[in-house]
C-alpha cells in the first residue's frame, strides 16, 4: 500500500496574499514540485524586499527578512516525502512598510489535484466562465484560488482540500465527501 496513490498527478499551486483577502495573481503560477513553488516564493519575495530599498541600512548591505530565509530553507527541503507534503504557508511583514497597520503577507503552496483523479461521482470539478460555459482547467474557488468543486452531497462548492481554511466563499460543511476518500482516513 503507498500513501501518495496520486503522487504523479498533484502539481502545486503558489500564492501570495494579504490575510483575508483575495491572492494577488488572480492566476497563481503552479508548479510540478513543492520546492520550485517554495523557490518561486522566495524569488517575489527577494524582489520586493529588493525593491522597498528604503529598508537598505547605511552600508548598503541589503537585509533581507527572515521571512526569505525561511523560504528559501523551505525550497531547500525534499518534498513531498513520508515527513513532509510540501505544502503550508509563511506569513511576515509586507517589504517597505512594516507599519503597526500592516497586515502582512501570507505566502502559500496548496497542493493541486488533477481532478482526472477525482474519485467522487457526486463532485463536479467542471470550470465554468463567468457565462457559464464550461472551460479548461480545474474549478477553482473564486475568492482563495483554491481547487474546488461542487459537491452533491451538501448542494455547495467546496475545497477540493478537506483541511483547508474556510473562506470569503466557500465554507466547509459537515456531509460534504472528500474527492479521495481513502486520504482522510487517520
Ligand atoms: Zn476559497
Ligand atoms: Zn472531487
Amino acid at each position: 500500500m503507498t500513501a501518495h496513490p496520486h503522487r504523479q498527478t498533484t502539481r502545486f499551486l503558489a500564492t501570495i496574499h494579504t490575510p483575508g483577502c483575495r491572492p494577488v495573481d488572480d492566476d497563481p503560477p503552479v508548479f510540478d514540485t513543492p520546492q520550485q513553488a517554495w523557490a518561486w516564493l522566495a524569488e517575489q519575495r527577494q524582489q520586493a524586499e529588493d525593491d522597498a530599498v528604503v529598508l537598505l541600512d547605511d552600508e548598503g548591505d541589503t537585509c533581507y527578512s527572515t521571512t526569505l530565509q525561511e523560504l528559501a530553507g523551505l525550497a531547500a527541503i525534499s518534498a513531498p516525502d513520508a515527513a513532509w507534503d510540501g505544502t503550508g504557508s509563511v506569513r511576515g511583514d509586507t517589504p517597505g512598510d512594516g507599519g503597526s497597520h500592516d497586515l502582512g503577507l501570507v505566502y502559500e503552496v496548496t497542493a493541486l489535484d488533477d481532478p482526472a483523479v477525482c474519485a467522487n461521482p457526486g463532485h463536479d470539478h467542471t470550470a465554468h466562465d463567468t457565462t457559464g460555459t464550461a472551460i479548461d482547467g480545474p474549478h477553482r474557488c473564486g475568492h482563495c484560488g483554491r481547487p474546488a468543486h461542487w459537491d452533491e452531497q451538501v448542494d455547495d462548492y467546496q475545497h477540493d482540500d478537506p483541511t483547508a481554511p474556510d473562506c470569503f466563499l466557500i465554507r466547509r460543511l459537515p456531509g460534504a465527501t472528500p474527492c479521495h476518500p481513502e486520504r482522510t482516513t487517520h
